[in-house]
């Protein structure tokens, strides 16, 4: 059975679940204690995990928070900026097409007092700069949260000249980058305005139940004042509290350190790929199929797709013995897609799409069981 649905979730990589077997066994101490090597060993690990986040997106390693995952980093990054800043401004500027663990914070915040702007988006999901200006210029704003990359059609939003902008204007710059780690080259130092960074580790290979929040340290040196989710015992710098999930931290590092010496070869592989998947799709359908997604700027190996008069839940689950591939977004299933309506799809286009959503560990090869479709 051929797994096209690497966007949901990735299969954990078996070096991740092998460097994580110690610390479920003899590793168990509690990286906060001190004294004896049971700590003291979680300690080193939680710190070396750590780095190689940091290395992963180009930062320094006291700007990785681990949390359970970007679900978390959202709801954490997005409630507590809004909270310890909100002098600032009590505008937040988004758009229509983000993840729900973003819409739905930030509906929660519109209930207590902050005015929320959703830009819309063009044919293929990503936000027009000039209207993030206009959004800007209207009203003192607290934050600007942008997804890196759209997880339904892989557009990547101009994240560099956004922050920028979003800088400009007096306002912290946040982005939902869950589904570009690994696929995307993210390169902190050369994007300072990038303040806040959400990351999670099932996406490239690690476990679920573990991710990041980035927090950029400010020119001085200083860390940035956000009012956390969980209060306790201060552990993360006091922005997360709760004792360390020291197995899914290590494999989260083993992860991202696999994740990251292989990326130039995980992006070829999977440009390789999709370039075959379309060609073998126009083949098989010709004019029945129409691609939602753009052919550039986008995370490669993600693709969006229209079966025309075919409905996507039947179709899905027709396929499910020889391939497993979904209508869309895992965490929105059962809604129809905000992310196609917002890009103009009608509910009979959105009814008929497929994502399909490649993995480097895949061959071309494999993707021959679409000649028997
Ligand atoms: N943001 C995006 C863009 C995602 O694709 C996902 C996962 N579907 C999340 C956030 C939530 O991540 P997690 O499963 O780690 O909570």
């Amino acid at each position: 059975m051929l797994y096209l649905d690497n966007s949901a979730t990735t299969p954990t990589h078996q070096d991740v679940v092998d460097a994580m077997l110690p610390y479920w066994t003899d590793v168990f101490g509690n990286p906060s204690s001190k004294y004896y090597a049971q700590a003291v060993d979680a300690k080193v690990a939680v710190d070396r995990s750590r780095q190689a986040v940091a290395e992963l997106v180009n930062s320094k390693a006291d700007e990785v928070i681990f949390t359970s995952g970007a679900t978390e980093s959202n709801n954490f990054l997005l409630k507590g900026i809004a909270m310890s800043h909100s002098n600032r401004g009590k505008r937040i500027i988004s758009s229509t097409v983000e993840h729900p663990s973003v819409l739905e914070t930030l509906r929660y915040l519109e209930t207590q007092g902050f005015d929320v702007v959703y830009l819309s988006v063009d044919s293929y999901g990503r936000i027009d700069l000039k209207d993030l200006k206009e959004a800007l210029l209207e009203k003192p704003t607290v934050l600007v949260t942008l997804l890196w990359g759209n997880n339904e059609l892989g557009s990547l939003n101009p994240i560099k000249e956004a922050s920028k902008l979003a800088n400009q204007y007096g306002a912290f710059f946040h982005t939902d980058a869950t589904q570009v780690i690994g696929k995307v080259r993210v390169n902190l130092e050369e994007l300072p305005y990038v303040q806040l960074l959400s990351v999670s580790a099932h996406k490239f290979y690690g476990p679920k139940g573990i991710g990041a929040a980035i927090v950029r340290k400010d020119d001085m040196g200083l860390s940035l004042k956000i009012t956390p989710l969980l209060h306790g015992g201060a552990q993360e710098n006091g922005y997360r509290s709760g004792t360390h999930a020291v197995p899914l931290i290590v494999g989260m590092g083993k992860a991202a350190e696999i994740a990251h010496s292989r990326l130039d070869e995980n992006l070829q592989q999977l440009t390789k790929l999709e370039a075959r998947l379309s060609q073998l799709l126009i083949q098989q359908f010709g004019d029945v199929i129409h691609f939602n997604n753009d052919e550039q700027n986008k995370i490669p190996g993600i693709l969006s797709v229209q079966f025309k008069g075919l409905n996507n839940e039947i179709l899905c689950k027709e396929l499910a013995p020889v391939m497993a591939v979904s209508t869309g977004s895992a965490c929105s299933s059962s809604k129809p897609s905000h992310v196609l309506q917002e890009i103009g799809c009608s509910m009979e286009q959105l009814r008929s799409t497929i994502r399909f959503s490649l993995s480097p560990y895949q061959s071309e090869k494999e993707l021959d069981v679409f000649l028997e479709l």
